[in-house]
């Protein structure tokens, strides 16, 4: 999506070796506009598939995920992240780890708003090492639902996740940016899905 991958290149700053910030209309700020734009074009993307749940993590997710809802005319469910390992047994939970906080956090999501019946499209803000989409997977497997694909906003494409997804059976998997890599400090951009 070249609106993205401009604004990007615009405001996105590389930290390290593989961090890109990108909290002036993401992940902090957030630009209402762009994030109707991205929401359409996974409408677009994904339209005519039967989807009936948008399924995201809070809380980078969430604006691109009701975004899509919007577009689809579909209700979103975010998973609630939660450092307690409490188990409910009214609520679907997977353990997350984060390379980038290096801590897992348990997510869940209420059973009341999943179902063997649900039809769902998986959204996140990054796909990196996967192991936030493969949490949402293993929530919506528990479910029975049934996954028509994921979503992601931008991909770096250098990290391991979109393997470790397509080994875990996801497919359909559409990012909007996919980065090919960071050179001295500058995002390098590979053609998007
Ligand atoms: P995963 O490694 O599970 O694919 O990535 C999980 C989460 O880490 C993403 O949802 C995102 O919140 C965060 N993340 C991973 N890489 C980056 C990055 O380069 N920049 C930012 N802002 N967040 C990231």
């Amino acid at each position: 999506m070249k609106e993205l991958e401009a604004r990007i290149k615009e405001d996105g700053r590389v930290l390290g070796a593989d961090i890109l910030k990108v909290d002036s209309f993401l992940n902090h700020q957030i630009d209402p506009k762009l994030m109707q734009a991205m929401g359409a074009e996974f409408a677009r993307l994904f339209k005519d598939q039967g989807i009936t749940k948008v399924i995201t993590v809070e809380a980078s997710g969430i604006a691109p995920a009701v975004m899509a809802g919007l577009s689809l005319d579909i209700p979103v469910v975010f998973a609630r992240k939660s450092k307690s390992r409490i188990l409910s047994d009214d609520a679907y939970t997977a353990d997350v780890y984060s390379y980038t906080k290096q801590s897992t956090n348990q997510i869940r999501i209420d059973k009341r708003f999943l179902s063997a019946d649900d039809h769902v499209l998986l959204i996140d803000d990054f796909l990196a090492n996967g192991q936030a989409l493969l949490g949402m997977k293993a929530l919506a497997d528990d479910a029975g639902a049934t996954i028509v694909g994921a979503g992601i906003v931008i991909e770096k494409s250098f990290q391991p996740g979109r393997q470790a997804a397509i080994e875990a059976g996801l497919t359909n998997i559409h990012s909007l940016a996919k980065i090919a890599a960071f050179e001295n400090g500058q995002v390098v951009f590979e053609e998007a899905d």
